[in-house]
């Protein structure tokens, strides 16, 4: 129940354009790196002095106008220069939503490619975050155009949609990361037992790390992490081949542990104004998230 209502309050547009004008509010401040590219560059120094990578989400979805897409392009590509400039270790994440896709896929595709491009003059790699279903299908077909020119993009595999393991096999050569799946999905495309995704998950992750290129683990589960390292172990499967990933401001402890352990680890590191939508889904994974509301309203 309260997955659902933090999921309906993340796809309000009203409460989310409200959000943009006043700042990172409700605990927000704990889970999104600041508000602009000198904040989050230094979030991403700080972690990088740990030895752990990072990907720059610069925030931003329901983009619905030409203007606000080319706006969330540009802002990326200062994102590539800061990244660049400060010699962070340091990559891209982004929403094709935010780049156009809902406006119009040739508009998208083309903002994709100014992207990338200049990304690959950096050798900066440029991650494809996957939205809903709905925007499944032509989230792919983006990778397909994008990597006929380009190597230095990947995307997203969810575990919850039947057919992740058919795109796992099909995209098997590309730098994937694997999640369980963040949106609320029909049953006719998703599983909804958190068994079920769990056990796909699991299933997706070794074979990508047998059969793939780049295996990145996301996800805040110890249970999983800890059986990740174990299979790795047992089939002599090297650090360079996989990392795990997490969100900036969870479990920073683990974070720290596993990188220290030697392991590979890239924190996702989302900054920016359009944090709304991004932060009620965090709710909705996790209710106890809560707490960073609460927090914050009794620490006034
Ligand atoms: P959950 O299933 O939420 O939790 C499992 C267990 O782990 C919990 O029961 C608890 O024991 C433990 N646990 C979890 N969180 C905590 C915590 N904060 N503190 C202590 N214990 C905890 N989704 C998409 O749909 N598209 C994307 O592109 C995408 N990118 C992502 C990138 C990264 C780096 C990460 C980490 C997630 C991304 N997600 C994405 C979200 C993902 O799909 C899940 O919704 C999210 O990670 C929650 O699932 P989980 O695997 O972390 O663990």
């Amino acid at each position: 129940m309260l997955k659902d209502l933090f999921i309906g309050l993340s796809q309000n547009q009203f409460l989310n354009s409200t959000a943009k004008k006043y700042g990172l509010k409700m605990g927000a401040q704990s889970v999104v790196a600041g508000t602009n590219i000198e904040e989050a560059i230094k979030s991403i120094k700080e972690l990088n002095a740990y030895g752990i990578s990072c990907t720059v989400d610069n925030l931003g979805e329901f983009v619905f106008k030409e203007e606000e897409a080319t706006a969330a392009k540009e802002q990326i590509l200062n994102v590539i220069e800061a990244i660049h400039a400060n010699k962070v270790d340091a990559h891209i994440s982004l929403k094709p939503t935010q780049l156009g896709l809902d406006i119009d896929y040739y508009f998208c595709l083309n903002n994709l490619k100014e992207i990338v491009d200049r990304a690959n003059v950096y050798d900066i790699f440029v991650n494809l975050d996957m939205e809903d279903y709905g925007h499944l299908k032509p989230s792919f077909d983006l990778l397909d155009e994008l990597s006929m020119e380009y190597n230095n993009v990947g995307t997203v595999i969810q575990a919850y949609f039947f057919e992740a393991q058919e795109n796992l096999e099909k995209y098997k050569n590309y730098r994937l990361r694997i999640v369980k799946g963040a949106y609320k999905e029909p049953e006719k495309y998703a599983y909804q037992e958190k068994r079920e995704i769990d056990k796909n998950f699991i299933k997706l992750i070794e074979w990508h790390l047998l059969n793939g290129k780049f295996t990145s683990i996301a996800t805040h589960d110890h249970r999983i992490i800890n059986h990740v390292k174990e299979f790795v172990k047992k089939n002599d499967i090297p650090n360079d081949k996989f990392e795990f990933q997490m969100l900036y401001g969870f479990r920073k402890d683990l974070q720290l542990k596993l990188a220290s352990e030697g392991y590979n680890f890239c924190t996702y590191v989302p900054f920016g104004n359009d944090w709304y939508g991004y932060f009620m889904r965090r709710l909705a994974e996790r209710p106890q998230n809560l707490n960073l509301v609460a927090k914050q309203v009794f620490n006034k």
